[in-house]
């Protein structure tokens, strides 16, 4: 394949952009080479500037659950635009897509629409700390919750990948109030809020985590949260902003059966246009700004292009009875005939899935935290997304990030990746 455009592309825009990008991740650093420029993507491929197509197992990070460019949410959002792009007033629509997820998702009376999952986060833990007068939160080594001040400490996703994982300018002042603990260990938990006592308004939490690849909670790890919350009047925050309309219609609290007290959502609920939301029960959410004093806002919170194309990504999955069934079945396939492939070849590795969400990571043990994940054999990594581009499969740049499978996945794209995967060379 070919990258002379998007090298020129490149070289043009790191002139102008810090870094040539607009998100870190998407500049290649950490597995080398040039990052590929898109120019367009239906179902379940997109195509670069230089007309090379790719299976895409990123689906712009998770949004793109159904495949790229669904005609139902493209003619509804043509329709939307028609009428206008954005009036800065409420509309009927918004509450339309609130009443929506609130009669879908477990556990909320409420949603706030903002856009993007930074947004939904810090204004979860703003309203946490409102609500209950304290200061500290808890939150997981690996685990990332966006780039608000507060959670850039330990962080996964691109911090992590860069070895960044405590940003320069966040202070102190603002560190103190983020307490750390390892995903998966309880005791930790329990000791914070032994140390803490009455000063923690909240855990946070990423209930299936996908910014370390992919870590499942393991050992009652999510109950026990909830359990810990309950005894220390704090509250359990999940971070949904991957899982939510993913793992299930209601999230990983559906999956789980564990409650939540406040649920940050992104990605998907936002059909690929910028949106995020956070939700929970009308004692905690009345708090927020203009019925309570929490203060929160956005001029372009609940967007109508936003809000139609979520609402119909989110109508499309709900309409369609086997879809979680059939896009946790691609999944499955995948970990298990890769498994295979790379025993034959035997490369040591472990497959990390939960539904549609799953890494490979190239390590012996299993990965259960963020140590481990970090443990695993990254150059491996950067080998095996190389070798597989070239070849038309997109995987997420780095080894601390998740595949997100799309429902225009189907037989013919697994076998070519599979075919491609068969041919990796290992040296
Ligand atoms: N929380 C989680 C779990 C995430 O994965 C992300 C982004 N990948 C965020 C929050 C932040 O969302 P955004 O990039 O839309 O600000």
């Amino acid at each position: 394949m070919l990258y002379q455009r998007s090298s020129a592309l490149f070289d043009e825009a790191y002139q102008y952009i810090p870094g040539g990008v607009n998100s870190p991740v998407r500049a290649f650093k950490s597995v080398g080479g040039v990052p590929i420029f898109m120019k367009s993507a239906k179902g379940a491929y997109m195509t670069d500037e230089d007309d090379n197509q790719y299976i895409d197992y990123i689906n712009s990070w998770g949004p793109a659950i159904l495949g790229h460019t669904h005609p139902e949410v493209l003619e509804a959002i043509k329709k939307q635009a028609e009428k206008g792009f954005s009036y800065g007033t409420p509309t009927e629509l918004e509450t339309e897509i609130a009443k929506f997820i609130v009669e879908n998702v477990p556990n909320i009376d409420q949603i706030r629409m903002v856009s993007s999952g930074t947004e939904a986060c810090m204004s979860a833990i703003r309203l946490a700390r409102g609500f209950t007068g304290r200061d500290k939160f808890i939150k997981f080594e690996g685990c990332y919750h966006g780039h608000s001040d507060s959670f850039l400490i330990k962080a996964g996703s691109g911090a992590a990948t860069f070895g960044n994982p405590n940003s320069p300018g966040v202070t102190a002042g603002t560190a103190k109030d983020t307490l750390l603990a390892r995903y998966n260990d309880i005791e930790q938990v329990e000791d914070l809020f032994r140390h803490h006592q009455g000063e923690i308004a909240a855990i946070i939490v990423e209930p299936v985590a996908g910014n370390m690849g992919c870590v499942l909670p393991e050992n009652n790890f999510l109950q026990n949260l909830r359990k810990l919350c309950d005894e220390n009047g704090a509250l359990l925050i999940f971070d949904e902003v991957m899982t939510g309309f993913r793992l299930a219609f209601g999230g990983a609290q559906e999956l789980y059966g564990v409650k939540a007290d406040l649920v940050t959502f992104g990605k998907v609920i936002g059909g690929g246009l910028p949106v995020g939301a956070f939700a929970g029960r009308n004692e905690i959410m009345d708090h927020l700004a203009p019925k309570g004093a929490v203060y929160q806002a956005g001029t372009l919170s609940g967007n109508p292009l936003a809000m139609r194309a979520g609402l119909t990504t989110l109508q499309l999955i709900k309409n369609d009875e086997n879809f979680y069934q059939n896009i946790n079945k691609t999944t499955e396939t995948l970990d298990f005939e890769i498994g295979k492939i790379l025993n034959h070849k035997s490369i040591p590795h472990r497959i990390n899935r939960k539904g549609s969400m799953m890494s490979v990571f190239f390590h012996v043990n299993a990965v259960s935290n963020f140590e481990e994940a970090a443990n695993a054999n990254h150059a491996l990594f950067n080998n095996f997304f190389h070798q597989l581009l070239k070849k038309g499969i997109y995987l997420p740049p780095s080894g601390y990030e998740t595949w997100f499978i799309s429902n225009s996945i189907k037989e013919k794209e697994i076998d070519r990746t599979l075919e491609v995967i068969r041919n990796f060379e290992y040296s």
